[in-house]
């Protein structure tokens, strides 16, 4: 018999994926879908980016170095060294997409078997991803009523097994939204410093926060900076998901070696994006600075809507684009394939994300769903009122 690898078959199915049947089934029926599920940004990429692509000379298309366009490089130095973050060039690793440098991460500094910390509700991929490398992950539980903060400090590390290698966590957070206080990102450091654990700090949301929330950058604290691993890319901070550029960066000489060794098995990443984003850093670093009042704007007029639904619990998140919601609802996935297969109001319906993928500790999450405001005011209006009215129907039935 032909067998298939165990870690591969231990790879969840998404729940984005087990919907996506149901969404053509209504589009087909002629029903419009507004999209609550899709976790990328919908602004347009600066053109900057495609004016340099466009302007290169060269029509080969060869491998550029393992590391990374020297000349993105050096626009991401200096993007930290802007923040007030000291980064050598050879600690400075291009990848295809965060998601890479996820994977490169894992695999530098988990054995098989070893085991993560991350706050839960988490980005599901991280759970995928550890599955690839046969690595487990352990949630610190946090709440809705709670706005998804993080625990006291004896609460985290009582989760800490003699396996875990690594608190990871992203700040801002997918799926919640929630972005940590200077004081809780110092808590994770101490932890991480006490306990002898890898930071893998997953910053992909840095400038997304609102009304001036502070937090701070694991890459500006001196004191874990031979532990820490900093997670970035494009896709969201200038709305370039397709671009699949993101970074690695460490200040810890030793892993910073590993590191391009696992680039070089690659060969090399994306060659005329990475020109592309050098561009974005180099010409385009308002892109960001016009985009967060529209996000604030969106977030805001999504919150104070579904407030009012009658049985909703949200807290408003402060920074990403995403806010997980509990809905009265036993199984939210049931109600999400229910929206897409049974409700429209004017022919047009809503695709939710159910919570449940997003936590690692079984039957968690059930009743709730990540909601992502990606939608321009009007669309996210009409989505409310579609949400609204399901609900009502749904619990009537
Ligand atoms: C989108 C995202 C990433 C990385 O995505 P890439 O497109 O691969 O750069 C990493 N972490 C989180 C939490 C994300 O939401």
């Amino acid at each position: 018999m032909l067998a298939t690898s165990k870690r591969s078959n231990a790879i969840p199915t998404s729940a984005v994926r087990q919907l996506a049947a149901y969404e053509q089934e209504a589009t087909k029926k002629g029903v419009k879908v507004l999209h609550l599920n899709i976790g990328a940004p919908d602004l347009d990429v600066s053109s900057v980016f495609f004016q340099r692509i466009c302007a290169i000379e060269s029509h080969q298309l060869q491998y550029v170095p393992s590391a990374g366009v020297p000349e993105l490089i050096q626009e991401v130095q200096t993007y930290y060294k802007n923040m007030g973050a000291s980064f050598e060039k050879n600690e400075i690793y291009v990848t295809t997409g965060g998601s890479e440098a996820l994977l490169y991460a894992f695999i530098a500094l988990c054995e098989a078997g070893d085991r993560l910390l991350v706050p839960e509700p988490l980005y599901s991929n991280y759970i995928s991803i550890a599955k690839v490398v046969e690595v487990e992950i352990d949630g610190i539980p946090t709440t809705i009523e709670e706005g998804f903060h993080l625990p006291s400090k004896e609460e985290i590390v009582r989760h800490i097994h003699p396996k875990t290698k690594a608190i990871l966590l992203s700040n801002p957070a997918n799926p919640t939204g929630v972005t940590y206080s200077v004081e809780e990102v110092k808590r994770i450091a101490e932890i991480a410093k006490e306990h002898h654990l890898w930071i893998i700090a997953d910053e992909v949301y840095r400038e997304y926060i609102y009304d001036g929330f502070a937090t701070k950058s694991f890459s500006l604290l001196p004191e874990v900076a031979q532990q820490t691993v900093i997670i970035d890319s494009i896709s969201k901070r200038f709305s370039a998901c397709g671009a699949r550029v993101g970074f690695l960066l460490t200040k810890n000489q030793e892993l910073a070696a590993i590191f391009l060794k696992l680039c070089q098995s690659r060969l090399s990443g994306t060659t005329l994006e990475q020109i592309g984003a050098a561009a974005l850093y180099r010409e385009d670093m308002d892109f960001i600075r016009r985009s967060i009042p529209e996000f604030k704007e969106r977030r805001d007029v999504m919150c104070d809507l579904l407030a009012k639904v009658p049985g909703v619990t949200l807290r408003k998140p402060e920074g990403a684009f995403y806010l997980m919601v509990g809905l009265p609802v036993e199984d939210s996935l049931d109600f999400s394939k229910w929206l897409l297969t049974e409700f429209a109001v004017d022919q047009t319906t809503v695709m939710l994300t159910p919570g449940a993928g997003f936590y690692t500790t079984p039957d968690k999450g059930k009743n709730e769903v990540r909601i992502a405001y990606v939608l321009n005011i009007e669309s996210i209006k009409k989505a409310v009122a579609i949400i609204e009215a399901g609900l009502k129907a749904y619990n009537q039935r």
